[in-house]
């Protein structure tokens, strides 16, 4: 579904989207922002800039399926353009691109819409009903494995099964708030007895999270072949994981408290449309794995199901200036052993209904290699190796006064990169 907006050569009237690091005319992003007057309205970052989709509906310079697109956003959220499906978010893209590029003869009426992005407060992109987190980063599951079964770090389950489990969506916030550690019972292997008290193993976990369009009936799974349309966009997601307290309470139903405390996204929705030039072939199994079940396989979901996104994870620390930030890891979404089209057919298979807005979380994306690992679980080999900062100072887990910066980015020849600007939390004290 490649088209002149996926083009290259094209530039935007907007300078500062011109070669932008995130927001090129090419990526044109959803999300949900307010000015002075506290009104939370639908916008598109282009450069640094916002454009306001309502103003822009309102003086008539969108029409058709794109207006009705802008009018679902009334409410403030974009769920109800989400529930609209793919063509009319497309037609908004067109729509946008033609507005915004450079041979455009409607700037003047276009440019008083727009407003400086540091001028403007963002929100929560959509209202999300429902978040589930998947496992479905292979190199993660084999990396945290190793650690508690060296021998068998799979779980028979895993190459047949995308594990995931339900998560909280009252803790959802975006980039930019702090996140107070929890406090939890956790008990440390020489301990007799848990005690109560402030997390002091927490982590991150570098993932993306899957925005989904249109919904399900209760009881109509979604067919793999057409799961790839029920994904409307991507956010960069934070799951914020107390380690310690995951230990103690994960047997035997899964994670908890451990997980419910905090979860971050990027504010920007990067659409499926974006996206289109950076799909890929859904990782190639290794000789000897099972291939997916019926329910699991289409051709064409295994041909260009998979993502190509660039994923950075930093640490800022307590006390430090944002140009002392450390690289963490650096690695790409290919590496997931699922593609997100099978986490909507297998979330769905036994009837359940998912909702426009609803968030599907990758799970942590680590690679091979161990400049890639998407956790601090994984990078200190179980909290084992402490890490050395430029400072001096070294880390096993975030300390109080932390930052974690996430950014993401999809390159490739012959495309215009985008990104997906930052997903970014500061830890604050235990209260
Ligand atoms: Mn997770």
């Amino acid at each position: 579904m490649l088209d002149n907006t996926h083009d290259a050569a094209r530039r935007s009237w907007v300078s500062s989207a011109n070669a932008h690091d995130d927001f090129p005319i090419q990526n044109l992003p959803l999300g949900i922002f307010s000015r002075a007057d506290g009104a939370r309205r639908a916008g598109v970052a282009i450069g640094d800039f916002i454009l306001d989709l309502t103003r822009l509906a309102e003086a008539g310079l969108i029409d058709a399926e794109a207006a009705d697109a802008v009018v679902a956003t009334g409410d403030g959220t974009l769920n109800g353009l989400f529930a609209l499906g793919n063509a009319p978010r497309r037609s908004l893209r067109q729509q946008l691109f033609a507005l915004l590029e450079e041979s455009s003869r409607d700037r003047a009426r276009v440019e008083p819409l727009l407003h400086a992005a540091k001028d403007c407060k963002l929100h929560m992109p959509a209202v999300i009903g429902d978040y589930t987190d998947f496992y479905a980063g292979i190199h993660h599951a084999l990396n945290v494995g190793r650690l508690f079964r060296p021998e068998n770090p799979l779980l028979p389950n895993y190459k047949y099964v995308p594990i995931g489990y339900h998560g909280r969506t009252s803790s959802i916030d975006i980039s930019g708030k702090g996140i107070v550690r929890p406090n939890g019972q956790r008990k440390r292997p020489d301990e007799i007895d848990p005690t109560f008290g402030p997390c002091r193993n927490l982590d991150y976990e570098l993932e993306l999270g899957f925005w989904i369009g249109t919904g399900n009936d209760l009881g109509k799974p979604i067919n793999i072949a057409q799961a790839a349309d029920h994904i409307a966009g991507i956010s960069l997601l934070n799951d914020w994981s107390a380690r310690d307290v995951q230990a103690w309470e994960y047997q035997p139903l899964g994670p908890f408290l451990a997980k419910n405390f905090a979860t971050t996204i990027s504010p920007w929705v990067v659409t499926a449309e974006a996206l289109a030039p950076f799909r890929a072939a859904q990782l190639a199994r290794p000789d000897g794995d099972p291939a997916p079940l019926p329910y699991l396989y289409d051709s064409k979901d295994q041909a260009a199901g998979a993502f190509d996104i660039l994923m950075e994870a930093f640490l800022v620390p307590s006390g430090a200036e944002q140009g002392d930030a450390h690289r963490l890891s650096c690695g790409s979404s290919i590496s997931m052993y699922w593609t997100p089209g099978q986490l909507v057919a297998h979330h769905t298979s036994g009837g359940c209904n998912l909702q426009p807005g609803d968030l599907l979380g990758s799970g942590t994306l680590s690679g091979e290699t161990p400049d890639s690992r998407g956790s601090l679980l994984e990078i200190t080999n179980g909290g084992r190796v402490p890490f050395q900062l430029a400072s001096g100072q070294s880390r096993v887990f975030l300390e109080d006064g932390d930052t974690v910066i996430y950014r993401g980015h999809c390159r490739r020849d012959g495309f215009a990169s985008i990104g997906f600007g930052e997903c970014r939390g500061t830890v604050l004290p235990a209260p």
